[in-house]
């Protein structure tokens, strides 16, 4: 059923009975419209997903527009990224790239005609007197002693207003609505602002700008949004959406409907929080592969289709979701065992040396680049006297149910021959620091048969490595819900302090020698990485371990 294209959900349903109806023409048009203060984050995917997944669906248009109506938080590095994150996922909005503040005039023009109707007013309370008016919850507020001047004294005062004449703060205009209403959205909000910050786009044209609710409803209507789509915590907001676009008298006046936001464990999603961990520098910034952002995901390794793939599945809903990041793991991990090449290396490597091995002797494997996808085609692996293995997969006295390497032992080295070891050299400590093996020929014969040995561990040859510095990255958070924090308490006390590991001294094999930055490899035995940069180096990212709880906890489930 969750396999489908996700069709039934309750928005995809009203979207559908409204073409069916002729509602609006039968006509959909929807948008994505991110206030650019911030990155994207894997919360907005979902969002993305959703407005331009029925556009699609529906051969329609989905706005990217940009809410820009608070100039003092936005930035045009902002706004670049959130492009590149929305085509990253997948998605075109063709011509249809807007900005809440194309539409400054014609909003001003609306505001005008709102008080031409009776419908606005200035106000000179301040913003504190304002809100002290604004009365509590099952008590009425109290009228504004402005609330009944004469449409054409509004009006002159406005467009003075407009024209830079009062200071800001001294004045707002404010919808005539109701300071009784149990909905305290319509008791007389403001709807414009006097502020003199210059804005990314229009510079110092403006120095009062409209609030965010009503240049939102303005902007749709304006654009032509069937069903605006939006999270949770603007339901109490709709009445006065719908205010607005009656107020200005829309045709066919856009729906708002709601959904849950999406949120996955070990992670935070508030913009305030992501910009305190770059500030602060707990990360290297808004795209470091350890944060929630869209940015980090992709230099993370994760790709867009499990992006996508993880929100389908989740689907779409009223009640709050905070999802396992298990599960968004699960999703990476699936994708990336179809589509990732395979490849080995060797992150913390000790030396062995195939003594009777000769020196100059190279052969070459031929190994699968992945084992169910011959269309990836085959590697060459060189095979020489010296090699490195894991740290790991050696241990100088091993338990029985030690399947790797030990004195005495044998392993094979994939693809390659099964070694024995037969002497080892320490440190001081008894560290081991190189080892001494033979190998078995037979084990090398084609044509031979062959015997099984439990272990098979990955190894490079040294002499053809190719010199890798492999970024480990973890969890950023320690706790399942960060943010969630006794009253008082630090929400960053639950960073983890151990969340990316380098390892500088990698090998890795020599077909990696053609990778390029933003490769994906399944790294055998190791994990998912994705290539992050090349030179002297290649840097590669760790995206996800290679152990899928999830799947393996849905198993024994089912
Ligand atoms: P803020 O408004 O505090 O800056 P925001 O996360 O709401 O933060 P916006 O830029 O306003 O950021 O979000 C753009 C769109 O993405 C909005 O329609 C919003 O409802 C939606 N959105 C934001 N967070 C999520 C989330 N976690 N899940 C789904 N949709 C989200
Ligand atoms: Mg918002």
């Amino acid at each position: 059923m969750s396999n489908e294209a996700p069709k039934g959900d309750f928005i995809r349903q009203i979207v559908q009975e409204d073409r069916a109806s002729g509602k609006r023409g039968g006509r959909v048009q929807t948008r994505f419209p991110p206030e650019p203060n911030g990155f994207l984050h894997i919360g907005h995917a979902k969002s993305i997903c959703l407005n331009f997944g029925i556009a699609r669906e529906n051969q329609a248009r989905c706005f990217l527009r940009f809410d820009d109506t608070n100039p003092a938080t936005e930035e045009e590095l902002f706004i670049r990224s959130i492009e590149e994150d929305v085509q990253w996922l997948g998605f075109d909005w063709g011509e249809d790239l807007r900005f809440a503040s194309d539409y400054f005039e014609q909003i001003y023009q609306y505001a005008e005609m709102l008080i031409e109707k009776g419908l606005a007013y200035v106000c000179e309370l301040d913003a504190e007197q304002i809100r002290e008016a604004r009365g509590v919850p099952g008590r009425p507020g109290t009228n504004s002693p402005w609330r009944d001047r004469p449409a054409a004294e509004n009006l002159d005062l406005f467009r003075r207003m407009r024209a830079g004449e009062f200071p800001d703060g001294s004045r707002t205009l404010r919808a005539k609505i109701d300071m009784a209403s149990p909905n305290f959205n319509l008791r007389d909000p403001v709807l414009y602002r006097i502020k003199r910050d210059p804005h990314p786009k229009t510079g110092t044209k403006w120095c009062i700008y409209p609030m965010y609710d009503y240049a939102h409803a303005l902007s749709d209507a304006i654009e032509g949004t069937t069903h605006s789509i939006c999270t949770l915590e603007f339901e109490d907001h709709r009445p006065l959406y719908d205010w607005c676009v009656e107020a200005i008298g829309a045709k066919d006046a856009p729906q708002q409907i709601e959904f849950a936001r999406g949120e996955v464990t070990f992670m935070v999603t508030s913009k305030r929080k992501l910009k305190e961990l770059v500030e602060t520098k707990v990360v290297a910034s808004w795209d470091d592969p350890r944060m929630p952002t869209i940015a980090g995901l992709r230099k993370r390794g994760v790709p867009a289709a499990a992006l996508r793939a993880f929100w389908e599945q989740i689907g779409v809903a009223k009640n709050a979701q905070t999802i396992e990041i298990e599960l968004f793991e699960h999703h990476v991990r699936d994708e990336l065992d179809r589509t990732a090449p395979r490849a080995m290396v060797v992150v913390d490597p000790i030396k062995i040396t195939i003594e009777d091995w000769p020196a100059d002797r190279v052969e070459w494997a031929t190994a699968p680049r992945h084992p169910n996808d011959p269309s990836m085609g085959t590697r060459k692996i060189p095979i020489t006297r010296e090699v490195v293995i894991d740290r790991a997969d050696f241990m100088m006295d091993p338990p029985k149910k030690f399947f790797r390497l030990g004195p005495g032992r044998e392993v094979r080295l994939r693809y390659g021959p099964i070694i024995k070891c037969e002497r080892v050299v320490t440190n001081d400590a008894g560290e081991p620091v190189e080892i001494f093996c033979s190998h078995d020929p037979q084990s090398l014969d084609p044509n031979a048969e062959q015997r099984k040995v439990k272990g098979v561990v990955h190894w490079v040859s040294t002499g053809h490595a190719v010199p890798v510095e492999a970024r480990l990255y973890d969890r950023l958070f320690t706790t399942a819900e960060p943010a969630n924090v006794p009253e008082g308490e630090d929400w960053r006390k639950n960073i983890n302090t151990k969340s990316l590991e380098v390892a500088s001294g990698a090998l890795g094999e020599s077909s990696l020698k053609d990778a390029r930055a933003g490769d994906r490899f399944q790294l055998e035995r190791v994990g998912y990485f994705v290539v992050d940069s090349t030179g002297d180096k290649l840097v590669m990212n760790r995206t996800v371990g290679l152990r899928d709880s999830y799947a393996k906890a849905q198993n024994k489930e089912g």
